[in-house]
């Protein structure tokens, strides 16, 4: 089978370690001559593992003893629910950082459990993240809800909010073991794992200890993080491949160099891509704010105005160098190179290359 350099915004490329490591394991987990995904969720292996992952994000993240470690079906949206569920009740209202569209479809989602105060005036052009001076916070929020990086508009938060002690609730889905950050400022952070930590259908929830027991009543047990915290994630039979997928993920990310190691390998990659676009003479162009440009998803379009035709034929040359998974999301057209954890820095060189080659073949 050729290589092919998966620059897929999600699910997304796994490490090759990885993959070796589960090709021997999938029918023999932990010494137990059956597979995993045959097992008993109240085994000894699996509630070992379970625990053992858990050790592991709090290691990676340097995650402080007053939170919550969960491991809740159902991927992010299904915690785009969970969050006013859990957290709504205190005072009926949430403040909502809309910056692009994953922000806005949580904004709608927590609409039917109370009310929604929207952060920043409306725009469906999501480029950059305003300045704090001009965020529109309401003291009397139950908390403030960011989407850390957006993966389709390519727009990310290199600062932390101030959010004057109400408690910030992220959205890490597409950055989340990425970069380095002080977990104490954040009430809970979430994420789908399908794009740097596993495979979809499972969301990793670290919540602070004082957000639970405050659930609305209709919360179903399932999305309640306290029931969940309670069973240590074994509420009921839990997406166990994922959640075995994101232990040995975790277990890559933790020999090469953890979080501090991830991040260094993130922006050489970022700068590197980042760096063909900028030195192409408007070839190539960025829509995002430098200041808010993601180092895990890259949009960009080609020529200006933007020449649908000559992004099709990038996209097929680079489909014939089994460079795949480049096309933009429809929401917004163009080319979107996701540059995950996974995602080697030669491999982002074989694509810096490409896009050279093909500036000089095209430009006039
Ligand atoms: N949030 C962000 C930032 C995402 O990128 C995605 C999916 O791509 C989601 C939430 C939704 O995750 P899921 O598909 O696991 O429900």
């Amino acid at each position: 089978m050729p290589k092919v350099h998966n620059f897929g915004a999600g699910p997304a490329k796994l490490p090759e370690e990885v993959y070796e490591i589960m090709k021997n394991e999938l029918t023999n987990f932990d010494g137990s001559s059956i597979s995993l995904m045959e097992m008993s969720h109240r085994s000894k292996p699996y509630m070992k593992f379970n625990l053992e992952v858990q050790a592991l994000v709090r290691r990676l993240l340097n995650v402080p003893d007053n939170y919550k470690i969960l491991f809740l079906a159902g991927g992010g949206t299904a915690q785009f629910a969970a969050i006013p569920l859990n957290l709504m009740s205190r005072t009926g209202t949430a403040d909502y950082v809309v910056t692009g569209d994953w922000s806005l479809k949580a904004a709608k989602e927590a609409k039917k459990y109370g009310k929604v105060n929207l952060v920043l005036p409306p725009t469906d052009r999501y480029v950059e993240i305003p300045d704090q001076s001009k965020w529109n916070l309401d003291p009397n929020a139950s908390y403030v809800h960011i989407c850390a990086n957006e993966t389709i508009h390519g727009v990310e938060f290199d600062f932390i909010p101030d959010t004057k002690g109400v408690p910030l609730v992220a959205d890490m889905s597409s950055n989340i073991m990425s970069r380095k950050f002080d977990v104490s400022k954040f009430g809970v952070i979430y994420g789908g794992a399908q794009k740097n930590i596993g495979t979809a259908g499972v969301a990793l929830a670290i919540v602070r200890e004082d957000l639970l027991n405050q659930a609305l009543p209709i919360c179903p047990s399932l999305f309640d993080w306290t029931a969940n915290a309670k069973a240590e994630s074994i509420l009921n039979t839990p997406p166990m491949f994922a959640i075995y997928v994101m232990g040995r993920v975790l277990e890559w990310v933790e020999r090469n160099g953890g979080v501090a190691g991830m991040e260094e390998r993130a922006t050489k990659k970022a700068n590197l891509i980042y760096g063909i676009i900028d030195a192409s003479n408007g070839f190539y162009s960025a829509p995002v704010a430098k200041s808010a440009r993601s180092k895990m998803n890259v949009p960009f379009r080609i020529g200006s105005p933007p020449n649908e035709d000559l992004e099709k034929e990038f996209l097929k040359g680079a489909e014939a160098l089994n460079l795949i998974q480049l096309k933009g999301h429809r929401n917004v057209g163009g080319i979107r190179a996701s540059i995950y954890n996974a995602v080697s820095y030669e491999e982002a060189e074989i694509l810096a290359k490409y896009m050279k080659d093909f500036q000089n073949k095209y430009s006039k």
